[in-house]
Parts: structure tokens; C-alpha cells; sequence
């Protein structure tokens, strides 16, 4: 075990097994986003405008000029003004997980109403999608918020393909999720480990309604119906704080209260689970981005960390969790201390994905896509 170290520059510290440090205390994660900054400048030359005059030529065509994802969160949220803004054909694209928090609903309804854009709503079948989330619970694996981020993409290319709309965009941006170590999380559009989970540890209720985004669909929608996925916020200068206010005052948008605290699962899963079963406290992350981007100050960010990381509602969320999934108190403490098992115990994509890359790598470029990172 490493000697507890903290980045003297983030937050970020030895909660991440990974993270090494240079010998003025810098960390990796810091170096990373200093490099990502640098070829973000590069890439700022197809500023906003540009990217606008693009999806407009393409979207000319269709019903919508894009599909925009949108969370009620602030990232999601500031995006979908900048798109409006922008004269864009917008249709927005909301996905109810059923753990939705009323800051959620309250920010998407009131963002569409007074933008005047569509909504479409999808969802998955509750008790699909409940069995897949105690599968997790249940087989020990770290990242217990796949099925409800596979979900979510799943979801935005049904919109985006029942509606015959050729762009997604979402507010995922570089600058305020470049630090993630990757022993946190996993691929979250692994299908075979997702039903390899599932298969041991699911309920044997069959998924019918839920977006699986197996190899094939994935080839399908980025080479076929070649839908492009793009992170607006990677082309606009965005200051999360100031957006913030700004939607306030503007649609009488809600700030959430903590980040993806969208939804009380997830909020659940990040001040709950994570902290207590994996030691890790993902604040530290979020709060890294925030100092990188100069949003936060590193003081403010130490004063916060030693706040409780759940706010007020941990007992009325625990409740309603147990409830929900029809599991006792004890059933719950069993999997918190119940060994923890690696995703890659289960069977996964990656090999295929590499041999796919390798074939990719000698055809024209684009071809056979199978990631969407743009
Ligand atoms: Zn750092």
C-alpha cells in the first residue's frame, strides 16, 4: 500500500491507486488535463459557430437539426440555451430512469416549456430495469451506475434514429470530467459484461425494453445511420458557476445538489456506496475539475471535503431505495461487505474491440466506428 500523498496542486490523492505524482507534488491527473488543454486549443478552431454551420447543413434534410440529451443538470442544461441560442432545430431527449429527483423534472420541464422545444421522454420497463441495478448490487462490481449510463445511451440513439435526426449532442465536456481515475468506473458500453452480469446474477426476467447497445447496434448507428455523437461543451468557453445563475434567472432552472445528482440512485450510489464499500469519495474528482478550470479554489475544495458528503437525505433515500427494490436492511449490508469482485471477471468486449480497432486502424479513416468520442 502507497503512502497516503495529495496532489499539491488538485485534490486528487492515493484514493486512486493509480495516480502517480512528480517530485513537486504534481499529480497525473493534472498533467493529463494540461495536456487535453493544449490540443483543446487546437481543436477550438472549429469553434461553436462552426460546429453550428455543420449540424445545420446535415440536419437540413431531416425532421430536427439534433438531438440533445438533457439531464436537468447544469452541464445539459447550459447546453441546450447555447443550442437554442444558436437557431438550432432542437429535439431534446430526456430519459427517465424512474429515480429522477423533482430538481430534475422541475428543470426539464421548465427549460422546454420556455424554449419552446420538444421533449421526447424514454424510458425503461421499472422492473427490468430494477433487476439489472440489483444484479450489480448483488455481483460486487465498482460501477453500479452502468445500467443507468448505458441506458442513457441506448436511449439518445433510439430518439435520435426513431426520429431520423443525424446529430446527438450532450453536455458531456473534457474540462469538467477530464479527471476520472479509471479503476472508478468501467466501460459503460460493454454489453457482454453488462449481460454476463446480469445473467448471474439477474432475476431471469428478460430485457425487452432495455437499449442493450450490443457491437452491433453500436455498428449500426455510428457507420450506418452514421449518427454523429458530439460534447458541445467542448466548444464553448463554459464557466459552470456563472451558467448556473444564468439559467436561474433566465428559466427558473434549479441548481442540483450534488454532480449527476439528478437522480436519487445515482446520488445514492456516489455519497453511499462508493464512499463506504470502495473508499472512494468522487467529489475529489469533481472538485479537481473545478480547480483546473478555475471555478474552484483548491481551499474551497479541502473546506468541502470535510463537509459530510451526503447532505440531508441519506435515511429518506435509503428508504426509498430498499423499498423500491423490495430488499431488506440486512439483504443491503450483506452487499456492502460481500467480497468485491472486478469487472473484468466477467466476460467482456475489449478483445473484440481491439481486434476490430486493428481492422480499422488499415481502412479509411472513420470507418467501422465503434467509439463516439468526438
Ligand atoms: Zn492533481
Amino acid at each position: 500500500m502507497k503512502n497516503y500523498q495529495i496532489c499539491s496542486c488538485c485534490v486528487m490523492d492515493t484514493s486512486d491507486p493509480d495516480i502517480q505524482f512528480d517530485s513537486t507534488g504534481i499529480c497525473s491527473h493534472c498533467k493529463e488535463y494540461e495536456k487535453l488543454k493544449k490540443n483543446r486549443l487546437i481543436k477550438l478552431q472549429t469553434n461553436f459557430d462552426d460546429l453550428v454551420v455543420k449540424i445545420k447543413k446535415r440536419g437540413k434534410s431531416h425532421p430536427y437539426d439534433c438531438a440533445a440529451g438533457i439531464s436537468g443538470g447544469t452541464d445539459s442544461s447550459y447546453m441546450l440555451h447555447q443550442l437554442k441560442n444558436s437557431g438550432l432545430r432542437v429535439l431534446a431527449v430526456h430519459y427517465d430512469s424512474g429515480w429522477n429527483t423533482e430538481e430534475a423534472v422541475h428543470n426539464v420541464k421548465a427549460l422546454t416549456e420556455k424554449m419552446g422545444i420538444d421533449l421526447y421522454r424514454f424510458s425503461v420497463d421499472w422492473e427490468e430495469f430494477k433487476a439489472l441495478q440489483i444484479a450489480y448490487l448483488k455481483a460486487g462490481v465498482i460501477d453500479l451506475d452502468v445500467p443507468t449510463d448505458h441506458a442513457l445511451h441506448g436511449g439518445l440513439y433510439k430518439a435520435a434514429a426513431d426520429n431520423n435526426v443525424p446529430f446527438i449532442l450532450t453536455g458531456h465536456n473534457m474540462e469538467t470530467e477530464c479527471v476520472m481515475p479509471q479503476s472508478w468506473v468501467t466501460d459503460k458500453l460493454d454489453s457482454s459484461n453488462l449481460m454476463d452480469i446480469y445473467k448471474q446474477y439477474g432475476s431471469g426476467l428478460k430485457l425487452k425494453t432495455f437499449p442493450l447497445q450490443t457491437l452491433f447496434t453500436k455498428f449500426s448507428n455510428y457507420n450506418i445511420r452514421k449518427i454523429e455523437m458530439i460534447f458541445v461543451l467542448n466548444f464553448v468557453k463554459y464557466n459552470k458557476k456563472e451558467a448556473g445563475e444564468m439559467l436561474k434567472k433566465l428559466y427558473g432552472w434549479e441548481p442540483v445538489r450534488v454532480k449527476h445528482g439528478e437522480s436519487i440512485w445515482t446520488r445514492f450510489f456516489q455519497c453511499h456506496i462508493l464512499p463506504n464499500r470502495f473508499g472512494v469519495d468522487k467529489r475529489r474528482a469533481h472538485f479537481s475539475n473545478l480547480i483546473l478550470s478555475n471555478v474552484m479554489s483548491r481551499d474551497e475544495a479541502l473546506g468541502e471535503l470535510t463537509l459530510p458528503i451526503y447532505k440531508d437525505n441519506f435515511e429518506q433515500d435509503k428508504q426509498m431505495i430498499l423499498n423500491r427494490y423490495e430488499i431488506t436492511e440486512s439483504d443491503f449490508e450483506k452487499y456492502m461487505t460481500q467480497e468485491i469482485k472486478q469487472h473484468s471477471d466477467f466476460k467482456t468486449e475489449k478483445g473484440l474491440k481491439n481486434a476490430y480497432a486493428k481492422i480499422r486502424n488499415i481502412l479509411p479513416n472513420g470507418m467501422l466506428n465503434i467509439s463516439t468520442r468526438h
